[in-house]
Formats: structure tokens, C-alpha cells, sequence
């Protein structure tokens, strides 16, 4: 049983996030796409490789190839050809002989090792090594990096640019990978007014939309921007039945706190099904999750909803800890909660338990190196500023008190 608004005390972070990940179904369509256009797609099956990176022994330096053992007695070589990188040297070294090799080349039959061309020196058509080689000397071995018949990268994984540069290594035009997730993007309220116009009295520019559009886009996506709605029931019914028609998640950012919450819960209980929670995160309590129901193409769609809390810091910081695990396992990825470290309380930092609190906080070492945290001015849900000059959340745990300068405090680099 999970507790949700109707029960008393908060639903801690952790069961909000494993029940949605729980009614959240990953999108299975995939696509043939070029590599090119790879950055930041989700992998939809094993890449597998048909050849050996690299595909030959080649050398890792300028130098000088030759057998290892002719240098065992003697430190003199005849020199009888040349290798580039691409221009190979096509026969066979022999005993007594060297060529001069170039980084990239492939190591002749009959040569094993290279020596730098710093510890040698030319003369009369003979090379003196002023180095005696191991064997294998500053040679890259056939298949060193990734082995022909092996997986190079997993499905479900979101592409990096050195992942793009791993499967053109392997020869991949073209992968598979799941289409972007489609994600509809609402703001409610009658105060917001768009940019570009003189703000009215009573009114604050919008400014949600465009940082949760900036976060949406470093996830697989395409947004659906819907603008502003204001605060009547038929607006938003409409909207939210086109967006729950178009979307696979639908994201709204205001009207989710207790008073105003009543539009939209009587919206997505016509729309569909929705949880009023109260989650203990600081900023961020109220929360919205729930499913609407839409018609698209005729065909009964289910999209995954989240009502965020307006409040720009809210809206910010419960995209980033709640929506981000939906939009990992909704895009084939495997959820992974972002990684902590540990930095030492630059100063006192006011912590009141009940909620785990996502302080904006700046993080740097001091002269002796030690990494010290404190917090970035007024923590304020309104107060935007707080993030934008923060680099790291401080992160405090949902029963922690206030901590003392000197102990330890999780954060979370930005
Ligand atoms: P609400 O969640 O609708 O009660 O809004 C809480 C606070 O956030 C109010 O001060 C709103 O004016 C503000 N707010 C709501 N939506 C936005 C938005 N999209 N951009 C900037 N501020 C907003
Ligand atoms: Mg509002």
C-alpha cells in the first residue's frame, strides 16, 4: 500500500520513483537511423561487431619495426623499406633487416616490435638502436580494443560521443535505435503571460517551459509544446485530450497544489487516472502522477501524466529527481539513480526533517584540496536564482536534522 495525500505522512521519493517506474512501460518501437544522427538515441539491440578494432598489429610509434631477437647481439639493422599508415610494407622482414614504420602502419610479417625513432639513429642504410626492445614493443594488437563476433554496445544504451565513435570504429552506418519519445509540455495558470509582451499588472512572465524544455532536451525526445493554459476546465480538458492523444508523457507544471489542484484532477479523472501525492521532497511536495487516456489514430492511447509544481525551483528540481527515472525506463534505458559524493559542510545548513531536501549548493576545494559544500543563497521555491548560480544539489536525506559545519553532506554535481 503506498501512501499517497489521502494517508497521513509523505510518500518518501524512493516508493514515488518505484511506483511509477512500476506503471511506466518502456516504448519498443525502434528505427533505422544513420550514425550520424546517433547523439543521444537509446541503442535498440546489441551492436555486434564483424571485424577486429584494430584490424591488424600496427604501430603505436614513429619508429623503427624488426624482430625483437635480431637485437639481442647486436644493435645494428639493415634498413630495407618503409610502412605508412595506409601504404603498408608487403613483404617479409627478414633476419638482420628493419623499415622504418610510421604510427598507424601495420607491422610487417617477420617483424614483431618497434623501437622509437628518438633512441636510434641512421646511417649508410643501417639503423643503430640505442634501445633494446621487449617483444611487442609499441605494437597495438589485432582486435586490442573490440573483438570481431563480440558486443560492442548494449541495448538500452543512450549514445555518447564516444560510443558513436566506438560503433564507426566497428563500420555501423546505420543502428537501430528506439524513436523518440514524444513528450507533451503545459503551463497553467492565469498570471503567466508569454515573452514579448510588457507584463501586466499581476502577472510574471512564464519561465518554466523553457527550462524544462532545455532538461528535455538532453533526453531522447521530441516536445510537443502546448503553451500557456489558463486556469478554466474546458482550456485545459482540451488541451490535455490532445496532448494525451499525441504523447507518450504529458508534463504540466502549476495548479497541482491543494485549492488549485481541483481543475486538473477533475480533468484527468474524465482523462483518465491520476494520484494526487504529497512526495517528501524539498522543493517539490505536491506531485501529480497518473495516466491519460487518448484517442489517437482511432486507437485508445495510454500517455503517462506528471503534474509538476509551478514553482520554478519545484518545477526544476522534481523534473530533474521524478520525471528523469520516467523518461530513462519510457525511452528503453535502465534507470540509474545519479551518483552522490561526498563533500564537507563549508558552514551550518538549516535542515528541518520530514523531507529530503535538494538544497542548491556551491562545491569546490579549499587551499588544502579538501572538497567543501554550502549552500547557494536563499533556497526559496521561487528563487530561480538559486540554481542558475548553484553548481550541485546538496542532497539531504528525508530524516536528516540541520548539519554542522565540518560533517558530511551527499551532493550531486549538476
Ligand atoms: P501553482 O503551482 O500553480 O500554485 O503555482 C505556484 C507558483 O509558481 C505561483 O507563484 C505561480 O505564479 C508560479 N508559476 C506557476 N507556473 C509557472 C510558470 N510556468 N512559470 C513561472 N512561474 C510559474
Ligand atoms: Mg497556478
Amino acid at each position: 500500500m503506498i501512501e499517497t495525500c489521502d494517508s497521513p505522512g509523505l510518500l518518501p521519493i524512493q516508493s514515488a520513483i518505484t511506483t511509477m517506474l512500476k506503471q511506466v512501460t518502456a516504448v519498443l518501437d525502434s528505427e533505422q537511423i544513420e550514425l550520424e544522427n546517433a547523439f543521444g538515441r537509446v541503442l535498440a539491440v546489441d551492436v555486434v561487431s564483424n571485424i577486429n578494432v584494430p584490424p591488424h598489429d600496427n604501430s603505436a610509434m614513429d619508429g623503427y619495426a624488426m624482430r625483437c631477437e635480431d637485437l639481442i647481439d647486436n644493435n645494428q639493422l639493415q634498413l630495407v623499406g618503409t610502412a605508412l599508415a595506409g601504404a603498408p610494407f608487403k613483404h617479409k622482414v627478414l633476419p638482420g633487416q628493419c623499415i622504418r614504420i610510421m604510427t598507424g602502419a601495420v607491422i610487417p610479417q617477420g617483424a614483431d616490435s618497434v623501437v622509437m625513432q628518438e633512441n636510434t639513429e641512421t646511417k649508410d642504410g643501417f639503423v643503430m638502436f640505442k634501445q633494446i626492445p621487449e617483444f611487442g614493443n609499441s605494437v597495438r594488437k589485432a582486435g586490442e580494443d573490440i573483438q570481431q563476433g563480440k558486443v560492442v554496445v548494449t541495448k538500452g544504451t543512450k549514445l555518447t560521443p564516444a560510443y558513436l565513435a566506438l560503433m564507426a570504429s566497428v563500420g555501423m552506418a546505420e543502428i537501430s535505435v528506439i524513436r523518440n519519445i514524444k513528450v507533451g509540455l503545459i503551463a497553467t495558470g492565469d498570471e503567466l503571460m508569454p515573452l514579448g509582451q510588457p507584463l501586466a499588472y499581476g502577472a510574471i512572465y512564464e519561465s518554466n517551459r523553457y527550462a524544462l524544455t532545455a532538461l528535455l532536451k538532453t533526453f531522447p525526445v521530441v516536445v510537443f509544446d502546448f503553451g500557456i493554459v489558463k486556469d478554466n476546465k474546458d482550456d485545459l480538458k482540451a488541451v490535455f485530450e490532445q496532448a494525451g492523444s499525441h504523447c507518450d508523457l504529458v508534463l504540466s507544471c502549476g495548479g497541482v497544489s491543494v485549492g488549485d489542484a481541483d481543475y486538473v484532477k477533475e480533468i484527468l479523472d474524465e482523462l483518465g487516472s491520476i494520484n494526487f501525492w504529497k512526495v517528501a521532497i524539498k522543493p517539490g511536495k505536491p506531485f501529480a502522477f497518473g495516466q491519460l487516456r487518448g484517442q489517437s489514430n482511432g486507437q485508445l492511447s495510454n500517455a503517462c501524466f506528471c503534474g509538476l509544481p509551478g514553482n520554478p525551483v519545484s518545477s526544476y528540481v522534481t523534473f530533474e529527481q521524478l520525471v528523469s527515472p520516467i523518461l530513462q525506463k519510457l525511452s528503453g534505458q535502465t534507470y540509474l539513480p545519479t551518483p552522490h559524493f561526498v563533500a564537507k559542510a563549508a558552514c551550518l545548513i538549516d535542515k528541518r526533517p520530514g523531507r529530503a531536501d535538494y538544497q542548491r549548493g556551491i562545491f569546490y576545494r579549499d587551499e588544502q584540496g579538501e572538497l567543501l559544500v554550502k549552500p547557494n543563497g536563499k533556497q526559496g521555491s521561487g528563487i530561480m536564482s538559486s540554481i542558475a548560480h548553484a553548481n550541485c544539489y546538496m542532497v539531504l536525506e528525508q530524516d536528516a536534522e540541520d548539519v554542522q559545519q565540518g560533517e558530511a553532506v551527499n551532493i550531486q554535481p549538476f
